[in-house]
Protein backbone atom coordinates (compact mmCIF):
# COMPACT_ATOMS: atom_id res chain seq x y z
CA UNK A 1 0.00 0.00 0.00
CA UNK A 2 0.85 3.98 -0.64
CA UNK A 3 0.85 5.45 3.13
CA UNK A 4 1.29 9.26 2.93
CA UNK A 5 1.72 11.57 6.17
CA UNK A 6 1.33 14.90 6.00
CA UNK A 7 3.06 17.62 8.53
CA UNK A 8 0.54 18.75 10.96
CA UNK A 9 -0.63 22.17 9.81
CA UNK A 10 -3.18 22.70 13.23
CA UNK A 11 -2.00 25.53 14.96
CA UNK A 12 0.47 24.45 17.88
CA UNK A 13 0.40 20.69 17.01
CA UNK A 14 4.10 19.35 16.42
CA UNK A 15 3.34 15.88 16.92
CA UNK A 16 3.66 13.38 13.72
CA UNK A 17 1.52 10.40 12.63
CA UNK A 18 4.37 8.22 11.93
CA UNK A 19 8.18 8.00 13.33
CA UNK A 20 11.27 7.12 11.40
CA UNK A 21 11.17 3.64 13.24
CA UNK A 22 7.55 3.22 12.18
CA UNK A 23 8.22 4.42 8.38
CA UNK A 24 10.54 1.77 8.36
CA UNK A 25 8.64 -1.34 10.07
CA UNK A 26 5.93 -0.34 6.91
CA UNK A 27 8.69 -0.48 4.37
CA UNK A 28 10.01 -3.67 5.93
CA UNK A 29 6.16 -5.50 5.07
CA UNK A 30 6.62 -4.26 1.62
CA UNK A 31 4.47 -0.62 1.56
CA UNK A 32 5.92 2.58 -0.02
CA UNK A 33 5.93 5.58 2.78
CA UNK A 34 5.95 9.30 1.36
CA UNK A 35 6.54 11.85 4.48
CA UNK A 36 6.07 15.47 3.47
CA UNK A 37 9.05 17.35 4.31
CA UNK A 38 9.87 18.53 7.78
CA UNK A 39 6.55 16.69 9.22
CA UNK A 40 8.59 15.22 11.68
CA UNK A 41 10.43 18.14 13.08
CA UNK A 42 8.34 19.40 15.78
CA UNK A 43 8.84 16.14 17.05
CA UNK A 44 13.04 15.81 17.09
CA UNK A 45 12.60 13.64 13.80
CA UNK A 46 14.59 14.87 10.51
CA UNK A 47 13.77 13.74 6.74
CA UNK A 48 17.62 12.07 6.88
CA UNK A 49 15.86 9.81 9.57
CA UNK A 50 13.10 8.89 7.68
CA UNK A 51 14.78 8.93 4.34
CA UNK A 52 17.24 6.61 6.14
CA UNK A 53 14.17 4.41 7.20
CA UNK A 54 13.11 3.81 3.64
CA UNK A 55 10.38 6.70 3.50
CA UNK A 56 10.36 8.69 0.58
CA UNK A 57 10.19 13.06 0.97
CA UNK A 58 7.57 14.90 -1.01
CA UNK A 59 7.51 18.35 -0.98
CA UNK A 60 4.22 19.64 -0.06
CA UNK A 61 0.83 18.94 0.99
CA UNK A 62 -1.01 18.10 -2.07
CA UNK A 63 1.45 15.77 -3.51
CA UNK A 64 1.53 14.04 -0.35
CA UNK A 65 -2.65 13.63 -0.35
CA UNK A 66 -2.07 13.03 -4.42
CA UNK A 67 -0.06 9.68 -3.77
CA UNK A 68 -1.14 7.81 -1.12
CA UNK A 69 -3.78 5.34 -0.68
CA UNK A 70 -3.71 5.55 3.54
CA UNK A 71 -3.31 9.46 5.01
CA UNK A 72 -1.44 8.52 8.26
CA UNK A 73 -2.46 12.02 10.45
CA UNK A 74 -2.66 13.01 14.07
CA UNK A 75 -5.43 15.88 13.90
CA UNK A 76 -8.36 16.02 11.90
CA UNK A 77 -7.81 17.71 8.34
CA UNK A 78 -8.93 20.92 8.73
CA UNK A 79 -10.39 23.31 5.99
CA UNK A 80 -7.49 23.61 3.92
CA UNK A 81 -7.05 19.74 3.31
CA UNK A 82 -10.56 19.09 2.59
CA UNK A 83 -10.54 19.49 -1.64
CA UNK A 84 -7.21 17.40 -1.09
CA UNK A 85 -8.72 14.44 0.02
CA UNK A 86 -9.85 11.50 -2.99
CA UNK A 87 -12.21 9.78 -3.12
CA UNK A 88 -11.72 5.79 -1.86
CA UNK A 89 -8.52 7.34 0.03
CA UNK A 90 -8.52 5.45 3.54
CA UNK A 91 -7.64 8.37 6.60
CA UNK A 92 -6.06 7.17 10.02
CA UNK A 93 -6.46 10.06 12.45
CA UNK A 94 -7.90 11.92 15.44
CA UNK A 95 -11.36 12.94 13.88
CA UNK A 96 -13.59 13.69 16.85
CA UNK A 97 -16.45 13.73 14.34
CA UNK A 98 -19.53 14.49 16.74
CA UNK A 99 -17.71 18.49 17.94
CA UNK A 100 -17.29 19.42 14.47
CA UNK A 101 -20.41 19.24 12.04
CA UNK A 102 -17.98 21.44 8.86
CA UNK A 103 -15.45 18.27 9.03
CA UNK A 104 -18.23 15.52 8.85
CA UNK A 105 -20.22 17.29 6.01
CA UNK A 106 -17.13 17.11 4.06
CA UNK A 107 -15.56 13.82 4.78
CA UNK A 108 -19.52 12.45 3.84
CA UNK A 109 -18.93 14.86 0.73
CA UNK A 110 -15.46 13.71 -0.53
CA UNK A 111 -16.37 9.94 -0.03
CA UNK A 112 -12.84 9.09 1.82
CA UNK A 113 -12.66 6.26 4.29
CA UNK A 114 -12.34 7.70 7.72
CA UNK A 115 -11.21 5.66 10.70
CA UNK A 116 -11.14 7.48 13.58
CA UNK A 117 -8.53 6.71 16.25
CA UNK A 118 -10.44 8.16 19.07
CA UNK A 119 -13.39 5.11 18.39
CA UNK A 120 -11.11 1.81 18.20
CA UNK A 121 -12.18 0.08 21.03
CA UNK A 122 -10.91 -3.30 22.79
CA UNK A 123 -13.80 -6.00 23.82
CA UNK A 124 -13.17 -4.44 27.35
CA UNK A 125 -14.29 -1.19 26.10
CA UNK A 126 -11.24 0.59 26.67
CA UNK A 127 -9.76 2.88 24.07
CA UNK A 128 -6.35 2.11 22.79
CA UNK A 129 -5.73 4.85 21.08
CA UNK A 130 -6.91 7.50 23.62
CA UNK A 131 -4.59 5.92 26.53
CA UNK A 132 -1.18 7.22 25.79
CA UNK A 133 -2.19 10.84 25.69
CA UNK A 134 -3.78 10.30 28.95
CA UNK A 135 -0.99 8.91 30.27
CA UNK A 136 1.01 11.77 29.19
CA UNK A 137 -1.50 14.20 30.21
CA UNK A 138 -1.53 12.19 34.04
CA UNK A 139 2.10 12.62 34.17
CA UNK A 140 2.11 15.96 33.19
CA UNK A 141 -0.20 17.07 35.95
CA UNK A 142 2.06 16.85 38.01
CA UNK A 143 4.98 17.95 36.50
CA UNK A 144 2.74 21.43 36.05
CA UNK A 145 1.13 21.21 39.07
CA UNK A 146 4.51 21.32 41.35
CA UNK A 147 5.49 23.99 39.21
CA UNK A 148 2.75 26.68 39.61
CA UNK A 149 3.36 25.54 43.35
CA UNK A 150 6.23 27.85 43.69
CA UNK A 151 5.94 31.46 44.71
CA UNK A 152 7.14 32.95 41.39
CA UNK A 153 4.28 31.42 39.47
CA UNK A 154 1.56 32.61 42.02
CA UNK A 155 1.91 29.37 43.92
CA UNK A 156 1.79 28.87 47.38
CA UNK A 157 5.51 27.85 47.54
CA UNK A 158 5.77 24.27 48.74
CA UNK A 159 8.39 21.59 47.48
CA UNK A 160 6.19 18.70 46.27
CA UNK A 161 7.85 16.17 48.30
CA UNK A 162 9.23 18.44 51.07
CA UNK A 163 12.66 17.76 52.21
CA UNK A 164 13.97 15.52 55.34
CA UNK A 165 12.40 17.51 58.47
CA UNK A 166 9.25 19.63 56.46
CA UNK A 167 6.48 17.81 55.42
CA UNK A 168 5.76 17.11 51.83
CA UNK A 169 2.41 18.82 50.18
CA UNK A 170 -1.15 17.39 50.13
CA UNK A 171 -1.98 16.28 46.62
CA UNK A 172 -5.89 14.85 46.01
CA UNK A 173 -6.53 13.57 42.50
CA UNK A 174 -9.98 13.26 41.23
CA UNK A 175 -10.98 10.45 39.64
CA UNK A 176 -8.84 7.01 39.30
CA UNK A 177 -8.51 6.13 35.49
CA UNK A 178 -5.69 6.49 33.22
CA UNK A 179 -5.10 10.02 33.80
CA UNK A 180 -5.45 9.67 37.75
CA UNK A 181 -3.06 6.87 37.50
CA UNK A 182 -0.50 8.28 35.97
CA UNK A 183 -0.74 11.30 37.82
CA UNK A 184 -0.47 9.66 41.28
CA UNK A 185 2.60 7.22 40.56
CA UNK A 186 4.44 10.67 39.71
CA UNK A 187 2.87 12.72 42.44
CA UNK A 188 4.26 9.63 44.76
CA UNK A 189 7.51 9.51 43.29
CA UNK A 190 8.33 12.85 44.40
CA UNK A 191 7.27 12.08 47.67
CA UNK A 192 3.66 14.06 48.05
CA UNK A 193 0.55 13.05 50.33
CA UNK A 194 -1.78 12.02 47.58
CA UNK A 195 -5.17 11.42 47.78
CA UNK A 196 -7.09 9.83 44.91
CA UNK A 197 -10.80 9.25 44.55
CA UNK A 198 -12.96 7.48 42.45
CA UNK A 199 -17.02 6.34 42.41
CA UNK A 200 -15.72 2.72 41.42
CA UNK A 201 -14.77 0.40 44.41
CA UNK A 202 -13.24 -2.24 42.08
CA UNK A 203 -10.93 0.75 41.03
CA UNK A 204 -9.88 1.99 44.31
CA UNK A 205 -9.49 -1.63 45.46
CA UNK A 206 -6.96 -2.43 42.68
CA UNK A 207 -5.58 1.41 43.63
CA UNK A 208 -4.73 0.50 46.68
CA UNK A 209 -3.34 -2.75 45.75
CA UNK A 210 -0.85 -1.30 43.60
CA UNK A 211 0.03 2.15 44.99
CA UNK A 212 2.94 3.00 47.30
CA UNK A 213 2.03 4.17 50.61
CA UNK A 214 2.25 7.48 50.43
CA UNK A 215 -1.13 7.37 48.34
CA UNK A 216 -4.70 6.74 49.99
CA UNK A 217 -7.97 5.93 48.36
CA UNK A 218 -11.11 7.65 49.52
CA UNK A 219 -14.41 7.26 47.84
CA UNK A 220 -15.64 10.30 45.56
CA UNK A 221 -18.68 12.24 47.37
CA UNK A 222 -19.41 15.69 48.02
CA UNK A 223 -18.54 15.14 51.74
CA UNK A 224 -14.84 13.73 51.20
CA UNK A 225 -14.22 16.10 48.15
CA UNK A 226 -14.64 19.11 50.64
CA UNK A 227 -12.88 17.86 53.85
CA UNK A 228 -9.96 17.14 51.29
CA UNK A 229 -9.16 19.94 49.69
CA UNK A 230 -9.32 22.64 52.70
CA UNK A 231 -5.75 20.89 53.27
CA UNK A 232 -4.84 20.69 49.49
CA UNK A 233 -1.95 22.12 47.85
CA UNK A 234 -2.53 20.28 44.41
CA UNK A 235 -5.99 18.91 42.88
CA UNK A 236 -5.48 17.21 39.92
CA UNK A 237 -9.34 16.93 37.92
CA UNK A 238 -8.84 13.68 36.06
CA UNK A 239 -13.22 11.98 35.86
CA UNK A 240 -14.41 10.87 33.03
CA UNK A 241 -18.29 9.79 32.38
CA UNK A 242 -17.47 8.67 28.81
CA UNK A 243 -20.14 10.42 26.45
CA UNK A 244 -20.98 13.25 28.56
CA UNK A 245 -20.03 16.37 30.32
CA UNK A 246 -17.69 16.46 33.42
CA UNK A 247 -19.59 16.44 36.50
CA UNK A 248 -18.48 19.99 38.46
CA UNK A 249 -17.24 18.17 41.79
CA UNK A 250 -15.35 21.44 42.96
CA UNK A 251 -17.95 24.30 42.69
CA UNK A 252 -17.01 28.03 42.58
CA UNK A 253 -17.98 28.48 46.43
CA UNK A 254 -15.81 25.65 47.55
CA UNK A 255 -13.07 27.79 45.86
CA UNK A 256 -12.99 29.76 49.67
CA UNK A 257 -12.07 27.11 51.62
CA UNK A 258 -8.84 26.41 49.54
CA UNK A 259 -5.16 27.86 50.35
CA UNK A 260 -3.95 30.98 49.44
CA UNK A 261 -1.64 30.04 46.62
CA UNK A 262 -3.01 26.83 46.51
CA UNK A 263 -3.29 24.94 42.78
CA UNK A 264 -5.51 23.18 40.53
CA UNK A 265 -4.98 21.35 37.66
CA UNK A 266 -8.05 20.23 35.14
CA UNK A 267 -7.48 17.50 33.39
CA UNK A 268 -11.03 16.99 32.17
CA UNK A 269 -10.95 20.52 31.00
CA UNK A 270 -11.84 18.86 27.47
CA UNK A 271 -14.77 17.75 28.40
CA UNK A 272 -15.82 20.40 30.25
CA UNK A 273 -13.72 20.49 33.25
CA UNK A 274 -14.68 18.95 36.89
CA UNK A 275 -13.78 22.02 38.39
CA UNK A 276 -16.96 24.73 37.84
CA UNK A 277 -14.39 27.51 37.49
CA UNK A 278 -12.06 26.02 34.81
CA UNK A 279 -12.35 27.42 31.35
CA UNK A 280 -10.16 25.73 28.80
CA UNK A 281 -6.58 27.48 28.81
CA UNK A 282 -3.62 27.27 26.30
CA UNK A 283 0.00 26.43 26.17
CA UNK A 284 0.92 30.44 26.03
CA UNK A 285 -1.43 31.06 28.41
CA UNK A 286 -1.98 28.33 30.94
CA UNK A 287 -3.29 29.75 33.90
CA UNK A 288 -5.42 32.11 35.86
CA UNK A 289 -6.38 33.20 39.73
CA UNK A 290 -10.12 32.68 41.22
CA UNK A 291 -9.89 33.43 44.94
CA UNK A 292 -6.09 33.62 45.06
CA UNK A 293 -6.50 29.78 43.66
CA UNK A 294 -4.21 28.79 40.67
CA UNK A 295 -5.99 26.84 37.71
CA UNK A 296 -3.98 25.48 35.50
CA UNK A 297 -6.90 24.23 32.57
CA UNK A 298 -4.75 23.52 29.21
CA UNK A 299 -7.05 21.21 26.98
CA UNK A 300 -4.34 19.78 25.01
CA UNK A 301 -1.55 18.85 27.56
CA UNK A 302 0.28 16.53 25.29
CA UNK A 303 0.98 19.62 22.85
CA UNK A 304 3.48 20.92 25.02
CA UNK A 305 5.49 17.24 24.85
CA UNK A 306 5.60 16.47 21.18
CA UNK A 307 8.96 13.84 21.36
CA UNK A 308 7.06 11.92 24.23
CA UNK A 309 3.86 12.09 22.65
CA UNK A 310 4.17 10.99 19.54
CA UNK A 311 5.73 8.16 20.27
CA UNK A 312 3.29 7.36 23.09
CA UNK A 313 0.65 7.23 20.02
CA UNK A 314 2.86 5.55 17.40
CA UNK A 315 3.56 2.59 19.44
CA UNK A 316 -0.65 2.42 19.70
CA UNK A 317 -1.47 3.43 16.51
CA UNK A 318 1.42 1.33 14.48
CA UNK A 319 -0.21 -2.12 14.52
CA UNK A 320 -3.48 -0.93 13.75
CA UNK A 321 -1.61 0.87 10.56
CA UNK A 322 0.30 -2.23 9.61
CA UNK A 323 -2.86 -4.44 9.50
CA UNK A 324 -4.42 -1.97 7.29
CA UNK A 325 -1.93 -1.37 4.68
CA UNK A 326 -1.37 -5.51 4.87
CA UNK A 327 -4.79 -6.34 4.20
CA UNK A 328 -6.60 -2.91 3.01
CA UNK A 329 -9.18 -1.59 5.66
CA UNK A 330 -12.34 -3.82 4.15
CA UNK A 331 -10.18 -6.99 4.95
CA UNK A 332 -8.74 -5.49 8.30
CA UNK A 333 -11.74 -4.23 9.87
CA UNK A 334 -13.57 -7.84 9.02
CA UNK A 335 -11.15 -9.29 10.93
CA UNK A 336 -10.71 -6.96 13.72
CA UNK A 337 -13.66 -5.54 15.63
CA UNK A 338 -11.46 -2.97 17.45
CA UNK A 339 -10.51 -1.49 14.11
CA UNK A 340 -14.00 -1.93 12.45
CA UNK A 341 -15.67 0.46 16.05
CA UNK A 342 -12.78 2.59 14.94
CA UNK A 343 -14.88 3.52 10.91
CA UNK A 344 -17.28 6.78 11.04
CA UNK A 345 -17.63 7.44 7.39
CA UNK A 346 -17.71 5.82 4.78
CA UNK A 347 -17.45 6.64 1.33
CA UNK A 348 -20.41 9.04 1.83
CA UNK A 349 -22.40 7.34 4.94
CA UNK A 350 -22.01 7.74 8.64
CA UNK A 351 -21.44 4.92 9.69
CA UNK A 352 -20.73 5.56 13.53
CA UNK A 353 -24.21 5.84 15.59
CA UNK A 354 -22.84 8.77 18.27
CA UNK A 355 -21.43 11.18 14.91
CA UNK A 356 -25.21 10.26 13.43
CA UNK A 357 -26.77 11.32 16.22
CA UNK A 358 -25.11 14.44 16.70
CA UNK A 359 -26.22 15.92 13.59
CA UNK A 360 -29.67 13.89 13.09
CA UNK A 361 -27.97 12.15 9.39
CA UNK A 362 -29.05 8.62 8.08
CA UNK A 363 -27.22 5.83 10.04
P1 LIG B 1 -10.76 7.15 32.45
O1 LIG B 1 -12.07 6.71 31.91
O2 LIG B 1 -9.59 6.23 32.35
O3 LIG B 1 -10.92 7.55 34.00
C1 LIG B 1 -11.96 8.34 34.48
C2 LIG B 1 -12.23 7.93 35.91
O4 LIG B 1 -13.12 8.89 36.48
C3 LIG B 1 -12.87 6.55 36.07
O5 LIG B 1 -12.08 5.74 36.92
C4 LIG B 1 -14.23 6.88 36.70
O6 LIG B 1 -14.67 5.88 37.60
C5 LIG B 1 -13.90 8.18 37.41
N1 LIG B 1 -15.06 8.99 37.78
C6 LIG B 1 -16.21 9.22 37.11
N2 LIG B 1 -17.01 10.03 37.84
C7 LIG B 1 -16.35 10.32 38.99
C8 LIG B 1 -16.64 11.10 40.14
N3 LIG B 1 -17.80 11.74 40.27
N4 LIG B 1 -15.71 11.17 41.12
C9 LIG B 1 -14.52 10.54 41.00
N5 LIG B 1 -14.20 9.77 39.94
C10 LIG B 1 -15.10 9.67 38.96
O7 LIG B 1 -10.45 8.55 31.73
P2 LIG B 1 -8.99 9.20 31.54
O8 LIG B 1 -8.37 8.63 30.31
O9 LIG B 1 -8.26 9.13 32.82
O10 LIG B 1 -9.38 10.71 31.17
C11 LIG B 1 -9.77 11.65 32.18
C12 LIG B 1 -10.06 12.98 31.52
O11 LIG B 1 -8.85 13.56 31.02
C13 LIG B 1 -10.98 12.91 30.29
O12 LIG B 1 -11.88 13.99 30.32
C14 LIG B 1 -10.04 13.04 29.13
O13 LIG B 1 -10.69 13.54 27.97
C15 LIG B 1 -9.09 14.05 29.71
N6 LIG B 1 -7.81 14.24 28.98
C16 LIG B 1 -7.40 15.51 28.85
C17 LIG B 1 -6.19 15.79 28.24
C18 LIG B 1 -5.74 17.22 28.18
O14 LIG B 1 -4.80 17.50 27.46
N7 LIG B 1 -6.32 18.12 28.93
C19 LIG B 1 -5.41 14.76 27.70
C20 LIG B 1 -5.86 13.45 27.86
C21 LIG B 1 -7.08 13.19 28.51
Amino acid sequence: MIIGVPKEIKNNENRVALTPAGAKELKKQGHTVYVQATAGNGSGFTDEEYKAAGAEILPDIASVYKIAEMIMKVKEPIESEYSLIKENQLLFTYFHFASYEPLTMAMIKNKSVCLAYETVEKADRSLPLLVPMSEVAGRMAVQKGANYLEKPLGGRGILLGGVPGVLPAKVVILGGGVVGTQAAWMAAGMGADVTILDLSLPRLRYLSDVMPANVRTMMSNEYNIRTLIKDADLVIGAVLIPGAKAPHLITRDMLKVMKKGSVLVDVAVDQGGCIETCKPTTHENPTFVIDDVVHYCVANMPGAVPYTSTLALTNATLPYAIQLANKGWQKACKENNELKLGLNVVKGDVVYKGVAEAFNLPY
